[in-house]
This record gives C-alpha cells, sequence and structure tokens, in this order.
C-alpha cells in the first residue's frame, strides 16, 4: 500500500509563540481524523521543545531542520542529535539545498550526518535535486546519482528503509514554479528504480518525497503520482489551512488506493 508523509519545513519562521499558535491550528484541523499519512513538522531550533509539548499528544510528528553529527565538544552554534533526541524530536532534515548552497555543505559532510543519525535512531530525510543549470544541460539524473552514492555512502540493505529521501529540484523551491507531473514521475521512477537496483526489493519501503513549490493546488497532481510517497513543503506549511487542504488530498489518495 502507498506510504506518505507530509512534511512541513518551516526554515527560519515562527518563534515559539507563533510556532504554538500554528501546530495548535493544525491539530485543531486534525480532531477526531484517523489518518493514514503521517504529518511531521520542522520548526527552527528555538521552537522545537515548546512543539515537542504542544504535540505531546497529537498525531503529529517534530523534526528539526539540521544537525551536527559529533554528539558533543568544541562545535560553536551546533546542535548535537542527542540533544534533539533529548526533547523528543524524531526526524531531521539534511542536505536542503539552501544548505548547500549558502552555508557550503557538501555531499561528505552530509553523509556524516545520515549515519550518525540514523546511529542515534533518529530518522534522516535527505534532500537531493538538481539545479536548473544542470537540468537544462541534461545532467539531472548524473547529479542525483552522484549524490546518492556520496551522501549514502556506507548505508547498507538493512538500514535504507530508515532513510526518507526528498527529491527537491532547486529551481523548483520557493519560487512558485513546481516540476511538473511528468517531470516528477520521471525523477522518482528513476529514484525508485536506482535504489532498488542497489539495495534490492526493501528499497520499494524507502519514503521518497517531493518537494518543490508544493501547495494545494498542485497537492492532487504531486501526491497521486506512484512513486511520491509525500511532500517536504515549504512556504505553504506556514499557512495552516493550506496545510490541511494538503494532509486532506493525501488522505484522498491513501483511502482511494
Ligand atoms: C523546502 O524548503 O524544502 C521547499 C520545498 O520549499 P517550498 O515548498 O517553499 O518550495
Amino acid at each position: 500500500m502507498k506510504k506518505m508523509l507530509i512534511a512541513g519545513n518551516w526554515k527560519m519562521n515562527c518563534n515559539s509563540f507563533e510556532a504554538t499558535v500554528l501546530v495548535e491550528y493544525i491539530w485543531g484541523g486534525l480532531l477526531e481524523k484517523i489518518l493514514k499519512s503521517e504529518i511531521l513538522v520542522c520548526p527552527p531550533f528555538t521552537s522545537l521543545e515548546t512543539v515537542v509539548k504542544v504535540l505531546e499528544k497529537a498525531p503529529v510528528h517534530v523534526g528539526a531542520q539540521n544537525c551536527h553529527y559529533e554528539p558533543k565538544g568544541a562545535f560553536t552554534g551546533e546542535i548535537s542529535i542527542q540533544m534533539l533526541s533529548h526533547i523528543g524530536v524524531e526526524y531531521v532534515i539534511i542536505g536542503h539545498s539552501e544548505r548547500r548552497s549558502i552555508f557550503g555543505e557538501d555531499d561528505e559532510l552530509i553523509n556524516n550526518k545520515l549515519k550518525a543519525i540514523i546511529n542515534a535512531d533518529l530518522k534522516p530525510i535527505l534532500c537531493i535535486g538538481e539545479t536548473l543549470n544542470e537540468r537544462n544541460e541534461g545532467k539531472t539524473f548524473d547529479i542525483l546519482k552522484f549524490q546518492l552514492e556520496k551522501c549514502l555512502e556506507s548505508v547498507t540493505e538493512s538500514d535504507i528503509y530508515k532513510i526518507t529521501i526528498a527529491y527537491e529540484p532547486v529551481w523548483a523551491i520557493g519560487t512558485g514554479i513546481s516540476a511538473t507531473r511528468e517531470q516528477i514521475v520521471e525523477a522518482h521512477d528513476w529514484l525508485r528504480t536506482y535504489l532498488i537496483s542497489k539495495y534490492g526489493s526493501v528499497a520499494n519501503d524507502v519514503i521518497i518525497l517531493y518537494g518543490g513549490s508544493l501547495n494545494a493546488k498542485n497537492a492532487e497532481s504531486v501526491l497521486s503520482v506512484k512513486n511520491v510517497n509525500g511532500g517536504l513543503i515549504g512556504g505553504a506549511s506556514l499557512n495552516p489551512e493550506e496545510f490541511l487542504i494538503i494532509i486532506n488530498v493525501a488522505e484522498n489518495i491513501l483511502s482511494n488506493s
């Protein structure tokens, strides 16, 4: 059966007061629903503990947007996975294109984070995706292959299902220009085939999200794609009504599958 994860990446938005208002609204919209999909919100570090507490009894999971791979030490300004785990965080987004392009994170660093997250029994959401130039030069699948090979280095068949992959074409993030359904079908089919060729049939269980200007209007078209198991949603996840619409779309797709 198709699995679905609807994840909100809040980026650098919402202090702990605003975060509380936002998640209480989302939770309110989910009351008395038996959800088939998994819902996740990823607030900034300073709101995480508050959001975990507010959502303690809610069917909504909490993730961080980054981490350091060492458990502790002289890394000024960094947050360890153990610190996140201690306050009840379950997921960590890694390799987001904003971290790659603005903060210079490379695939080797992302691989170190990924292995440390798995070792700490948290769930990594690994973001990969091509830039517009790379797509226009016909290099999309070379880039995806390169990023997967590096970021998943030394990950075995027994761990691959613990990793969520988010295909996020860089040109679609925050631009209002989503990839077309055809582009998404092509990329997600390619990703599934690649993962199965490398890890075997266990890779059928890997959650593959689409991210890039996903919103209430295009959710049905994107989320109904066979190898799309949900979305990583930036801008639209800050609007609780829109986020709830996307969740409803996912629920309807699962109910009819
Ligand atoms: C993201 O930040 O991962 C993202 C996909 O953003 P947006 O939905 O705003 O394009």
